[in-house]
Formats: structure tokens, C-alpha cells, sequence
């Protein structure tokens, strides 16, 4: 089929996920409309009508692929020939171990490139309503602040609860990082729930000094101030910030999230403690467990020292840091299939922070997957997902699968996440010696093991890519 016959795919939203998903979708020959609203009708945080704005940082964060998940992602994007870091790498500026970039530099090649594609038309406009129904092939990436026209006929299609206007996060913790000589695994009561086998959550205790302490460190401690469109931020769901529980009384948090009723350690059976943080699986591959009702506006450094006093989290290594923000984004995990297509309209694929992701390297790498798949769509070719191995496929994992629902009745508990290696399977056997023969500990041999899942996870994506579905072979 000639590119001339081929129908378009159209992309709304001009933002790292859509420029990503455009880029890859041309260079399968298949055309584009991208629409974006901008200059039209602004965002509350993009300044420019430039694409692919960054809205904050001019940091795409670590560029090393051996020991960081997202610097793995880059190489794994830069595999994949992506636009963005194609963009990024051109315009990098001095920032150490990150790649950082001159933000206008970058924005300005990436609308050059996509302006200019002869396969691309680029219409200013917003989309203000689900598309007309003759574009059968759509990609939303629309972002964390998608016009509420948008949102509120996408909530209408999927159901109010499936689409969220604010994040709420709680930390995720690395499992293999908790004292499990001090935290034991129990469900309050041993109720097994309907996913549960009454032995789910891991129970850090706190003695009455311990959570006094505590509860002083959370009062104390530096809090980010929301930005100004922010303010009428609505403490949805039930979730309020731990430290405005501990603001509204010392005994709040010991009568909510951290009472420590029906629950028994065993490390020390006749010590009741008097607070209990609990903490909640929260992948299927079990390697990350959240702080439950945790969700917080302390600052990132904050977090690390105040949750690190808490018994048996001494070391904790955190996937994930707390936060409240302003965004929008599905319950992808229950609303898209595993080639991000919305289980109830199918023509509608989704990409970028809207799928849940968190950050720009992860929205570009969701949008550079949702590309890939509307153009193998649009050529009737099969694209198999990345392996899960992969960045890439867990990046995937988390957004369409990875997750798993809360046991126990309470809020949705699907939240943003940036790229990190607790999503990633486990390795069958973790180096446990130096190439010297040394035995590895501590920090070497976490380092050994997060190299050891990148090259796995370079070696996998060289097998995808060489394979023929992923080169778009025909069904
Ligand atoms: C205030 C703020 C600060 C952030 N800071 C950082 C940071 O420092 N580092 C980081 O990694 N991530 C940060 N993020 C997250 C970051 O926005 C996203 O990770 C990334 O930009 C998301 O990419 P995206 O393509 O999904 O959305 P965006 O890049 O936001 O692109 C979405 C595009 O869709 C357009 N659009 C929206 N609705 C419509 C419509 N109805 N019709 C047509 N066009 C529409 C918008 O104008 C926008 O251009 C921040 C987010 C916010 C809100």
C-alpha cells in the first residue's frame, strides 16, 4: 500500500508522547494528523506553542544504561530510533551523569523535524470532544493537563471512576530492601480477601516513643507548596496527605492508616505495638510493595529520612516517592489492552502520562510503543508487545498489566509511576560474584544485578527487533 492510499493515524496531542508516536508512525510510511491545541487554548504550565515542551526540568535524568532504569530506557529509545532522543541528544547541555538539555533547543529540532515530514499535517486545533467517528485509527496523548472538554467526554466513555484528575501517591518500596526480622507479613485479622491469602501485607510495628517521634519528624519536615492552579486541589478519595492527618491531631494517623488493631508479629508476640505502617504488594511480580494511605506532600528528601525511621525500613530502597499533583490518567491497567488500546472503543489508543506513566522519557517511550503499534495496525501487520524484560515491555507491564487492584475494598489504587527496576522480573540467577571471584556485598552487588537486568534487557530488545514481528511482519 502507498503511503498516498493509506489512511491517516491521527495523534491529538503534540506533547513528548504524541511528537514520539508521530515520528515512528511516519517512518513506517504511514501518514499522521497531529493535532495540538496550542497557542489556541493554553495549559496552566506550558509556556510556548512549541511541541514537545518541557514543562519543568530540562532533565531527562540519568543517561547511565547500565545501572538506572531510565538511562537504560534511553539506550533502548535510541535503539528504536526515537525522535525525542535523537532531539535530546543534539541539544544536551553539561549536567554530569544526566541528560540534560537546552529546553528550547530541543523543543524547537523536535517541531522542525515534524513540520517538515512530508507525512505529517499538523493542525492547531483542540480536540473538544471524543474524535468524529470516520477517524478510525487515534492516538490520545493529550497528557497530564488534557483539556476538560476532552477529559470529560472520555470520562463519560470510560465511567468517572476510570479517569482520575489528581494523583495521590504513596512510596513504593523495594521488597527485597525491608527487614523482614523486624516487618512480618500479615493481613489485618488474616482476612484473606478475595485476592488474599490472609498473609498480604508486611507490617512495619512502632512503639509509642517510635510513633511520637514519628509523628514530630512529619510535622517538622520541608513540604512542596502545590503551584498556584493547583490550590483547589481536592483531597479526593479519601486521600489526605499524612502530614495534614498528623496536623489535624497526634492520634489521627494511629486511628487511620497506621492503627494497629488485629495484627500480631510474631518477631515479638507480647509486645503489642502501638502503631503499625503497613505495607501492600503492589505489582504481580511481588518486588514492590506501597506504604498504604502514605500519600504525601513532604519533599522527596524529607520522605527518604522521615520513612527511613520507621522499624524494619531502616535501608528501604524506594521505587517510587509520594506525591499529590494535578494530572489525568486512566485505570489503564483494567481500561487498555497490551497494545494500549482502550478495551471499550478500540480505535482510540492512548500514550504519554495519560496511560499513567510518569515523566517525559517515559511518556515519549509509551508514545514511541503506541506508534509502533497503530502503524503495524494501519499496515495489517501483528507487532508483538517488547518482552517484559525490557524497559520498554516493563514500562508496558506497569501501564497494562503489572499492577494489581488493592485486596481489600478502598480507593483505586493504579498511580503514576516513572521507570524503575522493580518492575522488571527478577533475574533467575542474581551475580553473586566479582569477575575476580570475589564475593559481591552491598552496593557492588546491587550494582551487579541492576547490570545484569540491562544487559539482559539490551540483549532482549536486540532479539525483538530482530525478530519479525517486531520489523511489522504480516499476519
Ligand atoms: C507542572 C508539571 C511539571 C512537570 N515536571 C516534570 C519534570 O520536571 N520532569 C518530568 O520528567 N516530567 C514532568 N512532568 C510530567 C510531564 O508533563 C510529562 O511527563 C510529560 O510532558 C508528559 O508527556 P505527554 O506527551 O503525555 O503530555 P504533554 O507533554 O503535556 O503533551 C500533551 C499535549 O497535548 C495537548 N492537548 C491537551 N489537550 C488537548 C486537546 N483536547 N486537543 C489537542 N491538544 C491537546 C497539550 O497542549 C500538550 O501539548 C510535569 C508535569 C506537570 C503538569
Amino acid at each position: 500500500m502507498s503511503a498516498g492510499s493509506t489512511a491517516p493515524v491521527h495523534i491529538i496531542g503534540g506533547g513528548l508522547a504524541g511528537c514520539e508516536a508521530a515520528w515512528q508512525i511516519v517512518g513506517s510510511g504511514v501518514p499522521v494528523v497531529l493535532h495540538e491545541m496550542r497557542p489556541l487554548r493554553p495549559t496552566a504550565a506550558h509556556k510556548t506553542s512549541a511541541l514537545a515542551e518541557l514543562v519543568c526540568s530540562n532533565s531527562f535524568r540519568s543517561d547511565d544504561p547500565e545501572h538506572n532504569a531510565v538511562g537504560l530506557l534511553h539506550a533502548e529509545m535510541r535503539k528504536l530510533d526515537s525522535l525525542v532522543m535523537r532531539a535530546a541528544d543534539a541539544n544536551q547541555v553539561p549536567a554530569g551523569g544526566a541528560l540534560a538539555v537546552d529546553r528550547e533547543g530541543f523543543s524547537t529540532a523536535v517541531t522542525a523535524v515534524l513540520e517538515a515530514h512530508p507525512l505529517v499535517s499538523l493542525c492547531r486545533e483542540e480536540i473538544a470532544g471524543l474524535p468524529p467517528p470516520d477517524w478510525d485509527s487515534v492516538i490520545v496523548a493529550t497528557g497530564p493537563l488534557t483539556s476538560a472538554a476532552l477529559a470529560d467526554a472520555i470520562a463519560r466513555l470510560v465511567g468517572e471512576e476510570a479517569l482520575a484528575f489528581f494523583d495521590a501517591i504513596a512510596p513504593i518500596v523495594h521488597r527485597s530492601s525491608i527487614d523482614m526480622s523486624v516487618a512480618w507479613l500479615q493481613s489485618r485479622y488474616d482476612k484473606a480477601g478475595p485476592g488474599g491469602s490472609g498473609a498480604d501485607y508486611i507490617n512495619c510495628p512502632l512503639s509509642r516513643e517510635r510513633y511520637e517521634a514519628f509523628i514530630d519528624a512529619l510535622l517538622a519536615g520541608d513540604k512542596v507548596s502545590f503551584h498556584d492552579w493547583e490550590t483547589a486541589t481536592p483531597y479526593f478519595d479519601g486521600c489526605l496527605p499524612i502530614e495534614v492527618m498528623a496536623e489535624r491531631g497526634r492520634e489521627t494517623l494511629r486511628h487511620g492508616p497506621m492503627k494497629p488493631f488485629g495484627l500480631t508479629n510474631p518477631n515479638a508476640p507480647n509486645v503489642k505495638p502501638y502503631a503499625v505502617v503497613q505495607l501492600r504488594q503492589d505489582n504481580r511480580l511481588g518486588t514492590l510493595f506501597n506504604l498504604v494511605g502514605f500519600q504525601t506532600k513532604l519533599a522527596h528528601g524529607e520522605q527518604v529520612r522521615i520513612f527511613r525511621t520507621i522499624p524494619g525500613l531502616e535501608n528501604a530502597e524506594f521505587a517510587r516517592l509520594g506525591g499529590l499533583h494535578r494530572n489525568t490518567f486512566l485505570n489503564a491497567p483494567k481500561f487498555l489492552n497490551e497494545t494500549l488500546r482502550l478495551k471499550a472503543a478500540p480505535r482510540l489508543r492512548f500514550a504519554g502520562q495519560i496511560t499513567g506513566c510518569e515523566g517525559y522519557v517515559e511518556s515519549a517511550a509509551v508514545g514511541l510503543l503506541a506508534g509502533r503499534f497503530a502503524a503495524a495496525e494501519r499496515l495489517a501487520k501483528t507487532l508483538r508487545p517488547p518482552p517484559p524484560t525490557t524497559a520498554h515491555g516493563a514500562l508496558l507491564g506497569h501501564i497494562t498489566g503489572g499492577h494489581i487492584e488493592t485486596i481489600d475494598a478502598g480507593p483505586r489504587s493504579y498511580q503514576p509511576m516513572n521507570v524503575n527496576f522493580g518492575l522488571f522480573p527478577p533475574l533467575t540467577q542474581a551475580p553473586t560474584r566479582a569477575v575476580d571471584g570475589t564475593r559481591l556485598r552491598g552496593t557492588a552487588k546491587t550494582l551487579a544485578k541492576k547490570a545484569a537486568i540491562s544487559r539482559r534487557a539490551l540483549g532482549d530488545l536486540a532479539l525483538w527487533i530482530a525478530g519479525g514481528d517486531h520489523a511489522l511482519a504480516a499476519e
